[in-house]
């Protein structure tokens, strides 16, 4: 015999973490299981823009997409302490600790009349959380745009991925690390297998990005028709570079270039994504790099790129399967014990936990207390174990990057 808890959550990342963190605050005990280190997929790469809707509202995007993120922006505003209260509502992770880069983006044309045409629809289907900004009050990597290039803020926020991980990992309280060698379903309960132990849940719920192909195969169950992958071609500028968080757009619903910026040893690192990074999956890295000097060359002419250095990386995107096409929520897929889970976005990490806790609700007997069961001695002994300190993966710029 094993441990037994109610549930195990395989997966570390944003989505693992936020999925713990709800199901113990619902009174279930919960094994948090992680492989390598926190966010070691895709957490640590995303550009971490908690989108407000802005991007799904350019032409050729869903209006559902648009309303799945937006309606994510005002929690993620209270858990990070930004809506102006003093504690973290307690249907939230107090993600204070969480460094905000940014507390808006900034969306801008170049001077051609498609770029202007498709920010003006945007901003007008928005209809709140976009506005307009004078030349007078452009930011500084904007500043020497000229006035034939439209600039708007955004009503969105982009946040530190790293310390975001460690915020989550505070609240959460533990996290074991060690690999998923067996899933198997025993009747009453599912047996998981690590490299170190042998639990036993009422359920598994797989939330580990691209592990989430071999886990289901682990579990008897082919993937192939419930996931898919969309490859990513990013590319990193590193130097004497002023913040730019935004998207720049042209005709498409695929923003031309997505810039973040952190500071790392000194210098500007500038995270590019946006269609470059999609369209520039069959490019080596030489010509991946050329591509997006170009791009800047034409959405940010006014910017002397001179002092930088450049690294590319290839990341997928690991999702519930949509055709290829991006899905528009968060996805939870159940199979008896097993649960599958897979936020599409950073930002809808809160929504694909929400519902992993409705479908564990729902599979409930109508007699069972949670408030007053067992399981929520697991949530306070999770403080008494938790393990020293919050083993978050490095970002991208602190480790795997190669910079020419
Ligand atoms: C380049 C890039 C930029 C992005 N930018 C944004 C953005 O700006 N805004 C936004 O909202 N979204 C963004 N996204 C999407 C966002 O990053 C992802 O939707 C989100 O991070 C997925 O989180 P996750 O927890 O499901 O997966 P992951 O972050 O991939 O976490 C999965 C975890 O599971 C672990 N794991 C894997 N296999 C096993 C196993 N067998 N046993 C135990 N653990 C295992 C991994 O080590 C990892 O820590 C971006 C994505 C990419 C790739």
């Amino acid at each position: 015999m094993g441990e037994c808890v109610d549930v195990v959550v395989v997966g570390g990342g944003v989505a693992g973490l936020w999925t713990a963190w709800a199901l113990r605050r619902a009174g279930r005990s919960v094994v948090l299981i992680e492989r390598d280190a926190l966010g070691a997929g895709q957490t640590v790469w995303s550009q971490g823009i908690i989108h407000a809707g802005l991007k799904y509202r350019l032409p050729g995007s869903s209006a559902d997409a648009s309303r799945a993120v937006a309606a994510m922006r005002d929690r993620w505003a209270e858990a990070l302490g930004l809506s102006g209260e003093d504690v973290t509502p307690a249907n939230l992770p107090d993600l204070r600790a969480t460094r905000v880069l940014s507390r808006r983006t900034w969306m801008w044309t170049t001077p051609s009349l498609a770029s202007r045409a498709a920010a003006k629809g945007a901003a007008l289907a928005m209809r709140s959380g976009v506005r307009a900004l004078d030349m007078s009050e452009r930011p500084e990597g904007l500043f020497d745009a000229p006035e034939s290039v439209s600039v708007y803020a955004v009503d969105e926020f982009v946040v530190d991925a790293g310390s975001l991980l460690a915020s989550l990992y505070a609240a959460v309280g533990e996290v074991r690390t060690a690999s998923v060698t067996s899933i198997r379903d025993a009747g009453a309960s599912v047996v998981i297998e690590t490299s170190a132990e042998r639990l036993e849940a009422a359920q598994v719920v797989l939330a580990a990005g691209c592990g989430n192909e071999h886990l289901l195969e682990r579990a008897g169950i082919d993937h192939t028709p419930h996931t898919q992958r969309r490859p990513l071609h990013m590319v990193y500028a590193r130097g004497k570079l002023p913040p730019v968080f935004g998207h720049c757009l042209g005709a498409s619903s695929v923003p031309r270039l997505t810039i973040t910026s952190a500071e790392h040893e000194g210098a500007t690192v500038w995270a590019i994504g946006g269609a470059i990074a999609e369209d520039g999956i069959d490019r080596d890295e030489a010509a991946q790099i050329a591509a997006a000097r170009a791009e800047i060359d034409a959405c940010l002419p006014w910017i002397d790129l001179g002092s930088a250095s450049w690294a590319c990386a290839r990341v997928d995107r690991c999702e519930a399967r949509a055709g290829g096409k991006r899905p528009d929520g968060a996805v939870v897929r159940e199979w008896g014990r097993v649960i599958g889970v897979w936020p599409t976005k950073l930002a809808l990490a809160p929504a694909a936990a929400d519902e992993v806790v409705g479908v564990l609700e729902a599979g409930d007997s109508p007699t069972a207390d949670r408030e007053t069961s067992p399981t929520i001695r697991g949530w306070d002994a999770a403080f008494e174990t938790r393990h020293e300190p919050a083993p978050v993966a490095p970002l991208p710029w602190e480790g795997a990057l190669r910079w020419v």
